[in-house]
């Protein structure tokens, strides 16, 4: 892939498929392509934090677009309480803390820390039933922490030329089947 700053939305894009960022990418700001309820309710629980640049409470960071130089990503801080130190990331309903999950919220902290800021503790917030689940931080999480910095490097390394997906299963549920010269669907 280019030298272009990764989404840090396409962390967890690339686990499912590396081939659907590249539909991701096509979406607009609109949404112009067609979104099934899963997508919806994603975006649903961040649609607050991303039309605020603060939160009505002081001192609480909330769809503050961040760059990290680092990792050369880009993207949108969910909610920061910069009094706390606690960094959250909502999400619709969380059964299973994929490791996609984790990834996203790393971006976001080394994000706020090349800004300059104190980040104390990670969080993700459930929002259907209201559970925090508590996520180690990088230097605390070896493990992760490699496998973080090996997602991106195989995200920087990806070539279309030699993909091919194998599980069916994946591309029996994306929506982006029907548009896609991977799937294993068109080979049946
Ligand atoms: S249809 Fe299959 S190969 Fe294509 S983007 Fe979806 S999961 Fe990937």
């Amino acid at each position: 892939m280019s030298e272009q700053p990764l989404a840090i939305s396409q962390l967890n894009d690339f686990i499912f498929c590396p081939v659907s960022i590249f539909f991701h990418s096509l979406e607009t700001e609109e949404n112009i392509m067609v979104q099934d309820s899963f997508q919806l309710n994603g975006t649903d629980a961040h649609k607050h934090s991303d039309s605020a640049t603060y939160s009505t409470k002081k001192g609480v960071l909330q769809g503050v677009s961040v760059y990290c130089e680092k990792y050369n990503l880009v993207g949108k801080i969910d909610v920061f309480d910069e009094k706390t130190g606690i960094l959250t990331e909502r999400k619709k309903k969380i059964k299973t803390v994929y490791d996609g999950y984790i990834y996203q919220i790393y971006a976001q902290y080394f994000s706020l820390i090349e800004m300059g800021y104190k980040v104390n503790e990670l969080r993700l917030y459930s929002m259907d039933d209201n559970k925090i689940h508590t996520v180690s931080k990088p230097e605390e999480d070896k493990i992760m922490f490699e496998k973080f910095e090996r997602i991106i490097s195989e995200i920087n390394n990806f070539s279309f030329r030699n993909f091919k997906q194998s599980n069916i299963s994946k591309c029996q549920r994306c929506i982006y089947e029907p548009l896609c010269s991977f799937s294993c669907l068109k080979e049946e």
